[in-house]
């Protein structure tokens, strides 16, 4: 095939051996043996935090430090593929220029807002959670339903793009907010134009947001057919991070740290793998909409590592394009965003290229070779 970009646009996408007259001062990459894939779409991502086996520490390092995380992982992101970055938490720090705390990840979006080469992102502001559960002082607390519609009406404020609710309690066996609490957010950020998110460990919290309404649960380690059922009447999307267990276990070979190296470790990692990994098959199979992300940062993935991911959804159940679609226009999807993860006549020219089949073999997006928005 040959595609022909001009001023940031795909101008039109033809055989090679149906060009037609080229423009005069045109210049021609040979692209001979590689795929064309559209920039890809990390669903859950945290940009302003590093990843890796100490990643809950790494949390509470001083804003500058985090900042400038921020601008290495996005360098990674647009080296390894990814357009778009949709961030699902990121921590509460004072602004230098008007003192007031807000999710670092703001300051992030206006920086990379006028820079091509910086990937394009939507940003939930900070996490909203029932205390004794979250790290101390990263994220907001809200142990009732008038605090929790407080906080979610402060991020909103604050010019968070969606809000992040965090559904695991302090007990695993108990939801932290109420249905109707939970709707209420819901009705809020709705007639504000926003859209809700919630993270979801367990079943429990699982039923709470999906009754609730909530536009998407975020990893979904514990869902019953009943609960995948229900998210595709309703549209609920799905956003899968099923790559932290592998890279979990790759911590029992190259760290010294108990949690991962114990056998008692590696066998509780294990039997949530496997849970995960069928709650992602059971939402397939029900026709749920999948978009997918790395955790990186706030998981101990590293921004680089979304084909994992999509390795991870093929081992679920899906076939390589549509775990591919998940990592391209089902994020776009969820975004709202009609061009993110596609390559058409007239949209924007976000697109790499790979050596081998993304469309049969998963691993080909680990071979990048060269990025349209970087490289010209
Ligand atoms: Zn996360």
């Amino acid at each position: 095939m040959s595609l022909l970009v001009d001023a940031g646009h795909v101008v039109w996408i033809r055989p090679s051996t149906d060009e037609g007259d080229l423009p005069p001062d045109v210049h021609v990459i040979d692209a001979g043996g590689s795929t064309i894939v559209p920039g890809m779409v990390d669903a859950h991502s945290h940009v302003t935090l590093p990843g890796g086996s100490h990643w809950i520490d790494r949390g509470a390092d001083p804003p500058e430090e985090l900042l400038a995380v921020a601008e290495h992982n996005g360098d990674l992101l647009s080296r390894a593929g990814v357009r778009w970055a949709r961030d699902v938490g990121s921590p509460l720090a004072a602004d230098p220029r008007d003192g007031r705390r807000r999710a670092l990840a703001l300051r992030v979006r206006e920086r990379w807002r006028s820079d091509p080469k910086r990937p394009m992102i939507r940003v939930a502001g900070t996490w909203i959670g029932h205390s004794g559960v979250l790290t101390g002082g990263l994220a907001i607390e809200a142990d009732d339903g008038p605090a929790l519609l407080k906080a979610a009406s402060t991020q909103l404020d604050d010019g968070a793009d969606f809000l992040k609710l965090y559904l695991d309690g302090p007990k695993k066996e108990e939801a932290p907010w109420s249905t109707e609490d939970v709707r209420a957010v819901v009705e809020l950020a709705h007639g504000r134009r926003a859209k809700v998110t919630a993270h979801s460990g367990f079943l429990v919290g699982a039923r709470v947001g999906i009754d609730a309404g909530v536009d998407s649960l975020e990893h979904g380690f514990e869902l019953d057919s009943e609960a995948v059922a229900k998210m595709a009447r309703q549209r609920t999307f799905l956003v899968s991070t099923l790559a932290i267990f592998r890279s979990w276990a790759s911590f029992a070979q190259t760290t010294t740290l108990p949690r991962f190296v114990s056998d008692e470790g590696k066998e509780r990692i294990a039997h949530r793998r496997e849970r995960a990994i069928e709650s992602v098959h059971l939402a397939y199979r029900a026709g749920v909409r999948i978009a997918t992300g790395t955790d990186f940062g706030g998981g101990s993935l590293r921004a680089n590592h979304l084909a994992w991911e999509v390795e991870a959804l093929v081992e679920a159940g899906l076939k390589p394009w549509e775990a591919l679609a998940s990592a391209t226009v089902r994020g776009g999807e969820l975004l709202g965003e009609g061009k993110a993860g596609r390559i058409v006549e007239g949209g924007p020219a976000d697109f790499f290229l790979v050596h081998g089949d993304p469309l049969t073999d998963p691993t080909a997006l680990w071979r990048v070779w060269r990025v349209a928005w970087l490289d010209g």
